[in-house]
């Protein structure tokens, strides 16, 4: 791996590096100043900010897994204040009192966190903020910008239009100063029940963008929340408390999905308002909208994930058929192959499907340099040496064993070798023998000459068969000086190279073949029930015999089966007495068409 420093100017640019390095042409943020005083709300909030050239965040909402489209958010963000010499926030953003869980929380750290990014100080929560919220809601209303709505939830939907009509205007808009703050103090004090009114933003009922139809911006839920317990019993909208979390954090530049661009005139509305009353810092911070990733063959809906998990069509949140990063993670992705990835696919404005072939070829541009090799036998069948008394026998003594070796890796004869026994029982691929060979087959059939990687060339005898007529057992004898690195060694021409693990030192292992966990590349489209395009063969697992070299690995560590693909001891499964792996990828695209 490159040991250069990730610097901006090493980076293929994209709109919102150009966003970014003209503001800090510009200095556009530096001189952001403040109008609030210390000690008021907005300074108790967060505390002290040191200036920095960006200062960005990525804001879960802590109630569900991270997944690989979250990866996607994580990597720009984090990169992007890395390049620029800034910070990135990771912020809970748990304004919503339900579902959300400690449970959460901590799993969405660590995986930042193994994903290779650092927030240092800068881990908040905004339900820390809702003092400042309510103070910045009574503001609007003082100010003229907000006012109580106690029509129903029905007439509110019927008033605000559609596309095509403008809204109609609450009777309630007209209300005095006196008399909104009176029924929202009515509202945060649980006079009323759920539903019974809402605060809204008094912008333009007749605007072409709905959101800024009179936006709801708080309201009534007696409701427990998981850090504030039962303060308060209304609750800011998500759509109003955003913007407010990023301008009390100092944020220069606020980047979401496209889905929100919509909503980037009520930011911008909210702000101005929040900053001309001097509650809040100017200028304010500007949000960008990017395409959210898109994958195909894998649903990310938290809803969909759930169901997976609580329905049992996977093992849980970690099932390595999962896109849950958490899964990602025990299927045998790396860090860097999801950094990899989220490089390769870039940041635009448009719309796409990114190929799930992408990401897997970024798993395996990623372990081809590093994983360690390793032989494994997935459909072992015994290879017999009929005269390995008279041909090794003679030189190492009856029964003796042939101590071989392999790099570790193919291109760093640093990392050292590996060492294995050759003997007279071997374990090779099942599919390695055939009695009558198909064209282009180079492997074991009778007559045919073939090299045991690291070993020694055989010739090939014949088979044992059962009464069943299947073959048990395939016999071959060693031709004598052909050991792989010994002079003369290739003196005999072989086209057939295949791998093998011996019966003497071999260990049994569980591996578990993974396939994509959906066989229609769109599941999650319209009209399509995903559960029914489940992939059936997504999980098949084999017991298989490995060189001791991997059943010796701690669990976690990658290696490529020679021949095989890309495998990883699992995580949490794995254990030296039985050794566990997963197959992460194979070494071609075997989808493609
Ligand atoms: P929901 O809001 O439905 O619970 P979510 O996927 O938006 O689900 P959040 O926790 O709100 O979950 O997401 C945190 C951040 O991750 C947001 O900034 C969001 O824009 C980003 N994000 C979520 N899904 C994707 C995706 N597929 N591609 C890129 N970014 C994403
Ligand atoms: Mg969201």
């Amino acid at each position: 791996m490159s040991s250069t420093p990730d610097t901006a100017a090493t980076k293929p640019s994209h709109f919102l590096r150009q966003i970014i390095e003209n503001d800090l042409a510009q200095k556009t943020h530096a001189n952001r100043h403040w109008a609030g005083t210390p000690g008021d709300a907005a300074h108790q909030a967060t505390g002290p900010l040191d200036p920095q050239p960006v200062r960005l965040r990525f804001p879960p909402e802590p109630n569900g897994y991270l997944h690989v489209g979250h990866a996607k958010s994580i990597c720009l963000n984090f990169g992007l204040a890395r390049d620029y010499g800034g910070v990135c926030h990771l912020r809970f953003d748990d304004t919503n009192p339900e579902k959300e869980d400690q449970e959460y929380v901590d799993a969405i750290k660590d995986t930042v966190q193994w994903l290779g990014f650092d927030w240092g100080p800068n881990l908040y929560q905004a339900s820390n903020y809702f003092d400042f919220m309510h103070r910045a809601a009574v503001y609007l209303i003082e100010a003229g910008h907000a006012y109580v709505d106690e029509q129903s939830a029905d007439q509110m939907r019927a008033n605000r239009g559609d596309f095509n009509t403008p809204g109609t205007d609450s009777p309630f808009r007209a209300r005095s100063v006196a008399d909104n703050l009176a029924r929202f103090a009515a509202m945060r004090q649980g006079e009323l029940p759920d539903g019974a009114a809402v605060l809204r933003a008094k912008i333009d009922m007749a605007s072409p963008n709905i959101n800024l139809r009179d936006p709801a911006i708080y309201r009534i839920k007696h409701a427990e929340h998981h850090n504030t317990g039962n303060t308060w019993c209304i609750y800011p909208m998500y759509t109003f408390a955003h913007p407010i979390e990023d301008a009390l954090e100092n944020i220069t530049h606020s980047i979401c999905t496209l889905e929100f661009e919509d909503q980037r005139p009520f930011y911008d509305w909210l702000l101005a308002r929040l900053t001309e009353g001097g509650l809040l810092a100017s200028p304010p911070p500007r949000q960008y909208e990017f395409a959210r990733l898109n994958l195909t063959y894998v649903v990310t809906s938290k809803r969909k994930l759930a169901q997976l998990v609580t329905e049992g069509h996977v093992q849980g949140w970690d099932d390595p058929r999962m896109p849950t990063l958490v899964g990602l993670r025990r299927r045998g992705y790396t860090p860097e192959s999801l950094q990899l990835f989220c490089e390769r696919i870039g940041v635009t404005k448009d719309y796409s499907w990114i190929d799930y072939s992408t990401l897997e070829g970024a798993l395996r541009d990623d372990l081809d340099t590093k994983a360690a090799r390793g032989m494994a036998v997935l459909d072992p069948i015994k290879l017999r040496i009929t005269n390995w008394d008279e041909t090794l026998g003679v030189t190492l003594g009856a029964g003796t064993l042939d101590p071989c070796s392999a790099p570790i890796h193919p291109h760093h004869a640093e990392l050292g070798r590996r060492e294995f026994l050759f003997g007279p029982e071997l374990w090779i691929e099942r599919g390695d023998y055939e009695e009558v060979p198909p064209k282009g087959y180079h492997r074991l059939y009778p007559g045919n000459n073939v090299r045991l990687k690291y070993g020694h060339v055989v010739t090939c005898t014949g088979a044992v068969k059962n009464e069943a007529g299947e073959v048990v057992e395939v016999l071959a004898t060693l031709v004598p000086d052909t050991k792989s690195g010994t002079p003369g060694a290739d003196a005999i021409k072989v086209k057939g190279v295949i791998t093998w693990v011996s019966v003497a030192d071999g260990v049994a292992a569980e591996v578990r073949l993974y396939d994509r966990l959906f066989s229609d590349a769109q599941p999650d489209a319209s009209g399509k029930d995903f559960l029914s395009c489940l992939n059936p063969n997504s999980l098949k697992v084999i017991q298989a015999v490995v060189e001791p070299s991997l059943a010796k690995a701690p669990a976690g560590q990658s290696f490529q089966f020679e021949r095989h693909g890309y495998f990883v001891a699992d995580r949490l499964d794995h254990q030296a007495g039985r050794p566990t792996f997963n197959r992460a990828v194979g070494l071609k695209d075997s989808w493609a068409k």
